[in-house]
């Protein structure tokens, strides 16, 4: 029998940072991944706000030496305008930059460190069993192919993404919601991208209040490009026996933008169709065990929160994880949900007001104020805990009344 003092269920980047701060504190750590590494994942554009989970476990000076496209903000485009955020205008003290990433390279680095940092990973694995009624140790049993082993943890980490490893296995109530958005994605290799201008730069190009085009560029020459908004602009993708390659390249017809440089192009691969992506666990912990990441919530793309919150959560539960190692009461449902819930709220706020084109309305008005931009850059940047801006504080309110103000700016210049 194998013992362990954590065991986490993925090597994505909330299982990397949580198992890493726990290996660094001396605990044996034991991750079990279902897949072989390198491994296709989506989620390529980063937040800054991450970057400092990844200084403060020591995984950062890997990451560096891979050399990713530096993301020092964000171009948003809307028909022909522009509306450019750069992360060194934040309201908020903390990084100013991070990356975007091919996530197969980006997890890949996470993961070798993670190892070298003396966590053991076991690919290609994944649990047969888990059982919680032994008050001292969980029970649990890997399964790799035919082969199985017994183990015990003290306590257990749930950072499996879309797999929801313990939603299954204890039956945790997942709610997906009634979105009905959905998103189609692929890579291209950006052979001509030198005849553009600013070629490198990560933009989202609303096509249409409820639908948008991400183009991401990676520094190893590939290009990420999807398109997200309501499925009613996704019929031909959602038919059977449909050509998912032709309509990917008729969704090309909306862009102002993009539609010379990607439209018709050869494509990596056949594009991924995405739906019921926004879903969340009823519980976030139990006894001995916690949710991080994908686990817990996600919302949408938008705002390419997703690893962000995965790697606020791993690094959050580690810490507690730890604290209750050494004998502490911890109050989960305070030091852990009602933490995250506050940042998944404000990002909600934003997902919400996104698609009823409100922020969209902020964005492109010509007058934005220069301290409001700063503070709303800041929420884009993922830090959505910092309750002196205002932006995060009045979050459910400050949108909809910026955007009736530019309304009502807009009617009285009209009316001059
Ligand atoms: P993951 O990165 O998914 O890692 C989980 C790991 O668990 C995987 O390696 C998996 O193999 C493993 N696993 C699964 N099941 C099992 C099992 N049974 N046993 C063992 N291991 C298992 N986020 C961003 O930050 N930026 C973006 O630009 C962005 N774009 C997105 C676009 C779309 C269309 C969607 C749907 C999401 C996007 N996201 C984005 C969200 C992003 O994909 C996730 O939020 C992020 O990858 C979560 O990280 P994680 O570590 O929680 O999970």
């Amino acid at each position: 029998m194998k013992h362990v003092d954590v065991l986490v269920i993925g090597a994505g980047p909330s299982g990397t940072v949580a198992a890493t701060y726990l290996a660094n504190l001396g605990y044996s750590v034991m991750i079990v991944e279902k897949q072989e590494f390198p491994r296709y994942v989506i989620g390529e554009s980063l937040l800054p706000k991450s970057m400092e989970h990844f200084e403060k476990t020591g995984l950062l000076p890997a990451l560096e030496e891979q050399h990713f496209e530096i993301k020092a903000g964000a171009l948003f485009i809307k028909d022909g305008k522009e509306f450019r955020i750069s992360f060194d205008d934040n309201f908020t003290p903390g990084w100013t930059w991070t990356w975007q990433v091919p996530r197969k390279q980006f997890d890949k680095t996470l993961a070798d460190e993670t190892q070298k940092k003396g966590v053991e990973i076991r690919y290609k694995s994944t649990l047969a069993s888990i059982d919680f009624s032994d008050p001292e140790l969980v029970k649990f049993r890997t399964q790799l192919l035919d082969s199985y082993q017994d183990c015990t943890a003290k306590f257990v980490i749930d950072s499996s993404g879309y797999g929801g490893v313990l939603t299954k296995m204890l039956d945790i109530p997942l709610h997906v919601s009634p979105t009905s958005n959905m998103a189609v994605y692929t890579k291209l290799k950006d052979d001509t991208r030198d005849q553009y201008a600013t070629p490198m730069q990560i933009s989202f190009e609303i096509l249409e209040t409820d639908l948008w085009l991400w183009v991401i560029p990676f520094h190893n020459g590939n290009t990420s490009l999807g398109f997200v908004g309501n499925r009613k602009y996704f019929s031909d993708f959602l038919e059977e026996g449909a050509d998912v390659t032709a309509s990917f390249n008729r969704m090309f017809d909306r862009s102002v933008k993009f539609k010379e440089r990607f439209q018709g192009r050869e494509l990596l691969f056949e594009p991924k169709v995405h739906t019921d992506y926004s879903r969340s666990s009823e519980k976030f912990f139990g006894d001995r065990y916690v949710l991080t990441g994908n686990t817990t919530e996600f919302l949408d793309p938008v705002f390419s929160s997703g690893v962000a919150f995965a790697t606020e959560s791993g690094y959050v539960a580690a810490q507690l994880v730890d604290r209750q190692l050494k004998g502490e009461q911890i109050d989960w449902q305070k030091e852990y949900v009602d933490h995250l819930e506050y940042g998944i709220n404000v990002f909600r706020t934003y997902v919400k007001e996104w698609y009823t084109g409100n922020l969209q309305k902020i964005f492109f008005h010509v007058n934005i104020n220069p301290l409001m931009k700063k503070q709303l850059t800041s929420v884009l940047a993922g830090y959505v805990w910092d309750n002196n801006n205002p932006f995060v504080k009045k979050h459910d309110s400050i949108i909809r009344t910026l955007a009736e103000v530019v309304d009502i700016e807009k009617m009285a210049k009209a009316k001059a």
